[in-house]
């Protein structure tokens, strides 16, 4: 096995075939990206097992809520915040983000705000195309003043490849900008750097120093042009890694790491795996 020091995954979604097997849509998913339901850990204690025993040294374990009542095909296509909490209960490598469906309006923010408190999230996360929400939704500005209130991140995790059954048109992170400006001091981080509307992501975080992008190793054909050269604009201060696990391939943190020294140099790698992470979650 190999020990890295050095990695904090900042973008694992729990999925099990326990989780597969509630919605029979999931397995299309898992099919768009190369995977059936058997590569997936049965549970979620293997799940954890699986991504320790990897090297991974912390690992963001994403809730995650859609709105069946606007998009039927995403019937139990949820993983709650108490789930991820129970799961960082028996592991301490495991970081908990919450998320909500903001369509349930004032209750959501509500049981968030005892979701902080009693189970100790660090973050949120939140599908907006899933959940059929823009970033400039009210109550999507009061879950704004409450991350505030507790100095945790929101990530805003598009799905444009992943989930078929909603309207992408939410995901775009050019709605991002203004909330970066009207919440100078709410961390934002956009997932996936904003596939497929990475350029858009990076002028955002370039406009923005409370914007974050997590990113996986670039393979070379899908190496984006505007995201290289924020990083090395940025010298990759406000890049983390997210392994989109279980979708990353290759989950080894050796050839994670070595891919990111080779592209950007030792102390931008480090920066990117260990210490962006390290201070975005220490606030
Ligand atoms: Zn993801």
């Amino acid at each position: 096995m190999y020990l890295s020091p050095l990695i904090i995954d900042f973008h694992v979604h729990p999925w099990t075939r326990e989780f597969a097997s509630r919605n029979n849509y999931f397995a299309s998913i898992l099919r768009l990206n190369g995977l059936t339901v058997k590569d997936l850990p049965p549970d979620t204690e293997e799940l954890a097992h699986r991504i320790s025993s990897s090297g991974v040294q912390k690992a963001v374990f994403l809730a995650q809520y859609a709105d069946h009542r606007l998009n039927p095909g995403l019937k139990n296509f949820f993983f709650t915040s108490r789930d991820v909490a129970k799961i960082a209960d028996r592991h301490s490598f495991v970081i908990p983000f919450g998320s909500i469906n903001p369509n349930d309006g004032l209750d959501a923010l509500v049981n968030l705000k005892k979701d902080i408190a009693e189970l100790g999230l660090k973050g949120v996360c939140i599908f907006t195309s899933a959940t059929s929400v823009y970033p400039s939704n009210k109550i999507m500005y009061l879950l704004y003043d409450l991350c505030i209130e507790n100095s945790i991140p929101v990530i805003f995790h598009p799905a444009a490849l992943d989930i078929l059954h909603c309207s992408i048109k939410y995901d775009d992170p050019v709605h991002l900008d203004e909330i970066a400006k009207d919440f100078p001091e709410l961390k934002i981080i956009i997932g996936h750097a904003g596939w497929p509307w990475t350029e858009t992501a990076v002028a955002v975080a370039m406009r923005n120093d409370n914007v974050y992008i997590d990113i996986q190793p670039l393979e070379k054909d899908k190496q984006h042009a505007a995201l290289v050269h924020f990083i090395k604009r940025t010298h990759g201060k406000r890049v983390l890694f997210g392994s989109n696990y279980p979708l990353l391939a290759d989950y080894k943190p050796k050839h994670i790491e070595s891919y990111f020294k080779k592209e950007f140099g030792s102390a931008v790698a480090e920066d990117i795996l260990h210490n962006n992470a390290e201070e975005l979650l220490s606030k």
